[in-house]
């Protein structure tokens, strides 16, 4: 049965007021809501796995805010390590021993990269993961998959023509043609797309980039088989490989997506967990190709508060943590069982719906595929139900990502109990979604 609406008045009130300073009253477009019932819920703070809103109402928390919060909210080592270098100062543009141990203890923990350089943002760290593959090849194109998120700059703002291999077209106004022409866009696990453009831009491929695992627009798990591919394709044609593992790095495991096929790309790309909850991206390949990064080499790129103090102390207490033996064990059979109970439920009840999982990250497709490995398998008209259980959650008290194309995560700080409640609650939400 539908559950009674929760009190949203000082969200809305705090919504109209945010809507006079910002586009939308966001400062993140998925923020708003769009996709979903009701006004975005204002969150006046965070604890472990709960949230608390501005009207006061709690929420078991499976957003994580996008995947960084892997160890839920506030936790005691990372604001520990944050409060003691609060006293010290917030910023030098400097560099600091921090920066070492964050350094550290990444690539010590990480065999596919010798060097890094750490950025503000995932979206930063991929911008320049690209321009260091075009400085390093000395070619311009680059070729994405549709379906793949790897943040917001021009070269990346581009979807899939008409056509089978075509030029992209931007995906937002304001990317110049000219960008878009230097990205081709093509679909996931399709090898003969792949192919084909190795054929029609012979020598002209800097770099081939993916998801570790595609986790931006659904939950889009590849076979290794394809990813052997591509890294097969991609090294007889002189081009690179870029894993973006913003998502997947640190999530999956340390090694992130890498290590989950054991193979090696050129290039990787980090952000969200690395900060601990701060905003630090970081980019990192071999020796070699980093050696093409200024000062070292002729790509340049820099940052005011790149390697930031602040933020180096969060990352480093948030994956000292990480590092320790069978963290990442416990947290995937923690959601294995989640999963598994839910999977059980659904079965039961003939549901139309599955529940794609890897590492700690869910993603609930409405759709009655055993299977979905591209963006062209999701069809939108399956948001509806997505919609109609997030209404039903918050109302209850689970709070999701704002749109059905989001995956969900799961923390180390959801507790045994936190799940028990949520599993029921999701039960209930979905059974609705199917009424
Ligand atoms: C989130 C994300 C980005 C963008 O990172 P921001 O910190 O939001 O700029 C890029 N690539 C992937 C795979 C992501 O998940």
């Amino acid at each position: 049965m539908k559950a009674q609406d929760i009190c949203r008045e000082k969200s809305a009130e705090l919504f109209e007021k945010a809507k006079n300073y910002f586009p939308g009253g966001v400062n993140s477009p998925v923020r708003a809501f769009k996709s979903v019932y009701g006004t975005p819920l204002f969150i006046e703070r965070g604890d472990k796995a709960h949230l608390w809103d501005a009207d006061g109402n709690e929420f078991i928390d499976f957003c994580c805010s996008w995947g960084p919060l892997i160890l839920g909210h506030n936790n005691p080592q990372i604001r520990e390590a944050v409060e003691a270098q609060l006293g010290k100062g917030l910023s030098f543009g400097a560099p600091t021993a921090l920066e070492n141990e964050l350094a550290d203890l990444i690539i010590s923990n990480n065999k596919y990269i010798e060097k890094i350089r750490f950025v503000s943002s995932g979206t930063e760290a991929v911008m320049s993961a690209i321009r260091l593959a075009r400085g390093y090849t000395k070619r311009d194109k680059i070729v994405k998959f549709e379906g793949c998120y790897h943040g917001h700059s021009d070269s990346l703002l581009v979807k899939a023509g008409s056509g089978l291999v075509t030029f992209g077209e931007t995906s937002s106004a304001g990317v110049p043609k000219a960008f878009a022409d230097e990205t081709i866009v093509i679909g996931l696990n399709d090898k003969a797309a792949l192919e084909q453009v190795f054929v029609d831009f012979k020598d002209q491929i800097a770099a081939v980039i993916i998801e570790g695992v595609p986790a931006n627009n659904g939950l889009l798990i590849q076979d290794k088989e394809y990813i052997q591919f591509l890294r097969d394709i991609t090294a007889s044609n002189g081009s690179l490989l870029i894993f973006d593992e913003v998502i997947t790095g640190f999530r999956l495991g340390f090694e992130g997506a890498a290590k989950y096929y054991d193979i090696q790309p050129d290039i990787l790309t980090y952000g969200k967990i690395i900060g601990g909850g701060m905003p630090v991206g970081a980019y990192g390949a071999s020796a070699e190709i980093m050696g093409h990064i200024s000062p070292d080499g002729g790509v340049y790129q820099a940052g005011t508060l790149s390697g930031n103090p602040v933020a180096m102390a969060a990352g480093i207490a948030a994956l000292s943590i990480l590092a320790q033996p069978g963290f990442y064990e416990k947290l995937e059979s923690t959601t294995q069982a989640f999963v598994e109970e839910l999977r059980g439920f659904i079965a039961d009840n003939d549901l139309v719906v599955k529940i794609f999982t890897i590492g700690s990250i869910f993603w609930f497709a409405f759709t009655a595929q055993e299977n979905i490995q591209t963006a062209a398998q999701i069809d939108p008209a399956s948001m509806e139900k997505y919609k109609i259980m997030h209404r039903e959650l918050l109302n209850r008290g689970v709070y999701f990502g704002p749109s059905g194309y989001e995956v969900g995560f799961i923390s180390a700080a959801h507790t045994k109990e936190d799940l028990q409640t949520a599993l029921a609650v999701i039960k209930d939400s979905l059974l609705v979604a199917f009424a």
